[in-house]
């Protein structure tokens, strides 16, 4: 699997980091993981969109700083470059719920299709949506990607710090993309909690503040930037 590429690796009031927002571009096959508020406009000026022909969607959770660009990107593939958007979901509850969201903010339904993650399937790349501890109110996942390679896992918003530390121990798991606070406020991954591991498997990401950032890269880990 290449890299994922970070438009933005900030927690949700990180307005200096940006909406924590990544894609991944193969031939012409575009993934978007989350949709941070100006995903769009992060897209179309890294050229994203240039000579592609399918866009998929996978959504972490429904928090605002996850799913406040969606629309907005869903009608720009649309009318800008007459592609319907795909969006993977999980359980049939989390496939209503973004039904729902994207009803009352005005998405008409012909905009985008709808494919759950096992059918899912880019080149050879494949993803598994794993439910993850994070907000209690809403369903909440990790992805865990795979490829001839081996496998990558991306947290989304998660305090699951058990599973972070099992995942570096598997040696078919290659990179794991990491979510990180100063404290876990009962719904994040502390830092001082992973910040012993791997700094080669680890990739880190929603980064809560600026000092915490400063930090991170003093210790040598990379960000998503
Ligand atoms: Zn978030
Ligand atoms: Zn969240």
């Amino acid at each position: 699997m290449k890299k994922l590429k970070f438009i933005g690796v900030g927690g949700a009031m990180n307005l200096e980091l940006g909406g924590n927002c990544c894609y991944l571009k193969d031939g012409d096959n575009l993934l978007v993981i989350d949709a941070c508020e100006d995903a769009t406009k992060k897209l179309v000026e890294e050229d994203a969109f240039k000579g592609v022909k399918n866009i998929y969607i996978a959504i972490t959770h429904t928090h605002y700083d996850h799913v406040a660009g969606l629309g907005i990107l869903i009608w720009y593939a649309n009318f800008v470059y007459k592609i319907k958007p795909t969006i993977i979901y999980k359980t049939f509850r989390y496939k209503c719920n973004l039904k729902k969201l994207l009803k009352i903010t005005g998405v008409n339904k012909k905009h985008f299709n709808l494919i759950k993650d096992s059918d899912f399937n880019m080149d050879g790349l494949t993803i598994e949506f794993k439910k993850t501890m994070h907000a209690p109110e809403l369903q909440c996942f990790g992805f865990m990607f795979s490829d001839n390679k081996g496998k990558y896992y991306y947290t989304g918003d998660s305090n699951d710090v058990k599973y972070v530390r099992e995942l570096c121990n598997d040696d078919s798991v290659k990179t794991i993309y990491c979510e990180v606070a100063t404290e876990t406020f009962d719904v994040h991954i502390k830092y001082d909690d992973i910040k012993d591991l791997s700094k080669d498997k680890l990739v880190l990401m929603h980064v809560n503040t600026m000092d915490l950032y400063n930090q991170i890269k003093k210790d040598g880990f990379s960000v998503g930037l």
